[in-house]
């Protein structure tokens, strides 16, 4: 089929995003009738025959990423504040290492004040305390992001718990835990993942996923727990499964959403899902691989891309897909926090003050 084919380089190479035509949704009937097209695909160098719709995830964050940049500039033409992010780690983790670069650098690409704290693995409690209540004092910092795993010696809750609810842009505090939980998104950080595999479905689906039921595997507190709470919100059936679920692949091929946050490579198999569901690999894994003769380190996610991309309507790859909009999103909740430091509206970029003005000035039109 002419126009559905692409090819650019290594990592996602087909999109055809913003599809609305999803044709599971059991309030737009009409739409039930066309069947996903099969289409060739290439993904970190290999080449499928999918029937689904790939979500790219790089390019959905890039646009986030430039509408955030735009954003940015605005606040400090207007307010005078720049959104400033810190990220602390603690040790050598080698992942860990690349995550943090790849956040510090994606926020002075936004025109963020950026800064990162890499302190030694032996560092203590105390210092790792210290330096987050400093952060927490800073006016220039509006995002503080401590990043996970910490070496076995820290006491990681207590660490997480000591970031100023105002300025968790990770969305881990008991605070913004018991606002999503209570539904209140409005005013609390939601967790980067879960937020931004929301945005692809949102894009697949609109806001709305009435009657549409959905499964994630995976109970973590900062993927799998956050994200049933956000498709509550949206009113799908959610289950969450877990290593203790009996029959995993009955329960997901109930599923025309399935979030996949597990940490197995591959787990995921064609026959577990529903024909034309919506699939989101979460996982990140290093496998290792032979080519031509030489043993490699490829990342792949919790999903058989191969068998579930010819069953799914939708699906995120990896890398490519979860992984850049964990990354944006961690800048629009930074972005959030500075614009509640100005006291601007998200949604209006109305500042309280004017909010209050246009209140009372309407409030006096109406007597
Ligand atoms: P956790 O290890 O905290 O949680 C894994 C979950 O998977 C647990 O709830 C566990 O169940 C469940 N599980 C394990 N084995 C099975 C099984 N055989 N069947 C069913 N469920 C099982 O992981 P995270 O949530 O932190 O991360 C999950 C994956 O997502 C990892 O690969 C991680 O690297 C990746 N990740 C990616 C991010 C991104 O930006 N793309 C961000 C965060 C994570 P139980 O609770 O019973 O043990």
């Amino acid at each position: 089929m002419p126009g559905m084919r692409g090819s650019v380089g290594p990592g996602t190479m087909f999109t055809r995003r913003h599809n609305r035509g999803y044709y599971l949704h059991p309030d737009r009937p009409l739409l039930f009738s066309r069947p996903p097209v099969p289409v060739v695909i290439h993904v970190q160098g290999s080449i499928f025959v999918a029937h689904a719709t790939l979500i790219d995830g790089k390019a959905r964050a890039a646009e986030l990423s430039a509408s955030i940049t735009e954003s940015a500039a605005e606040l400090f033409e207007t307010h005078g504040v720049r959104p400033g992010l810190a990220v602390v780690s603690v040790g050598d983790d080698p992942a860990s290492k690349i995550y943090t670069r790849n956040k510090k650098r994606t926020a002075e690409t936004c025109g963020f004040y950026s800064v990162q704290h890499a302190l030694a693995a032996d560092s203590s409690q105390e210092t790792v305390l210290a330096l987050l209540t400093e952060l927490n004092a800073d006016p220039a910092i509006h995002g503080i992001l401590v990043q996970l795993p910490l070496p076995d010696h820290l006491d990681e809750q207590l660490i997480t718990q000591s970031v100023a609810p105002e300025k968790d842009v990770d969305g881990f505090h008991f605070q913004n835990i018991g606002k999503l939980t209570a539904g209140q998104t409005e005013d609390a950080f939601v967790p980067c993942t879960p937020a931004g595999c929301m945005l692809m479905i949102e894009d697949q689906l609109g806001k709305d996923f009435s009657g549409l039921n959905a499964v994630i595997i995976g109970r973590s507190n900062i993927v799998g727990k956050p994200m049933a709470s956000l498709l509550l919100k949206a009113n799908a059936t959610v289950t969450i499964t877990h290593s203790r679920t009996s029959d995993l692949p009955g329960v997901c091929r109930n599923a025309d959403i399935l979030v996949a946050a597990v940490g197995r490579p591959n787990m995921v198999k064609g026959e577990w899902i529903k024909p034309g569901a919506i699939v989101i690999d979460v996982g990140i894994n290093r496998i290792q691989v032979s080519e031509g003769g030489e043993t490699k380190t490829k990342l792949t996610g919790d999903v058989d891309f191969d068998e579930v991309s010819k069953v799914a309507g939708a699906i995120t790859p990896v890398p490519g897909g979860v992984g850049p909009m964990t990354i944006a999103m961690l800048m629009a909740n930074t972005l959030a926090s500075a614009r509640r430091v100005a006291n601007i509206s998200e949604l209006t970029g109305e500042s309280s003050e004017d909010r209050e003005r246009r209140k009372f000035s309407d409030d006096l039109a109406q007597t």
